[in-house]
């Protein structure tokens, strides 16, 4: 019987929720550049040094923060990261602007931080949860297909 381990962290409380965690090669998860549209209240992209874009909207990012608050509530009530909380309903029907980062912070040469302008700050977007999380069609239509079969 071998022992072979695969080297995750085992600390990662996003790990054992998530789709499996497989390696991405390491340009997948370079940015080459990344662009935060602050002025435009749009959102991030990336260019990735493998030659992929990325891109995704304040609304969606601020859903997805990965810090531990946000990370247990979204497993409360069976949210994906990026999926809004479904409690609009019951809010009174006012028009609520969608989160916007009053600043954004580069964190070592890993991550990205956004301070909102609601006041949460935790959430560190690594690169490789960025990367794994690109909304774009080619990447969602992979998801959709490898994970996206209940039972
Ligand atoms: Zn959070
Ligand atoms: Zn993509």
């Amino acid at each position: 019987m071998s022992h072979e381990e695969i080297h995750t962290a085992p600390s990662d409380p996003a790990a054992s929720e998530e789709e499996e965690l497989r390696p991405l090669p390491r340009n997948a998860v370079t940015p080459k550049k990344v662009r935060v549209l602050l002025t435009e209240g749009k959102g991030m992209e990336i260019e990735w040094a493998d030659g992929h874009k990325s891109a995704w909207s304040f609304g969606w990012l601020r859903a997805a923060c990965p810090c531990v608050t946000c990370h247990e509530e979204r497993l409360q009530e069976g949210r994906k990261p990026g999926q809004p909380k479904p409690s609009s309903a019951a809010l009174l029907p006012m028009y609520t602007p969608p989160p916007i980062p009053v600043t954004v912070h580069r964190v070592g040469n890993y991550a990205i931080r956004f301070n909102w302008q609601d006041g949460h700050s935790g959430g560190i977007y690594s690169w490789d949860y960025l990367r794994r999380h690109c909304q774009c069609k080619e990447c969602t239509f992979t998801t959709a297909k490898t994970t996206g079969t209940p039972n």
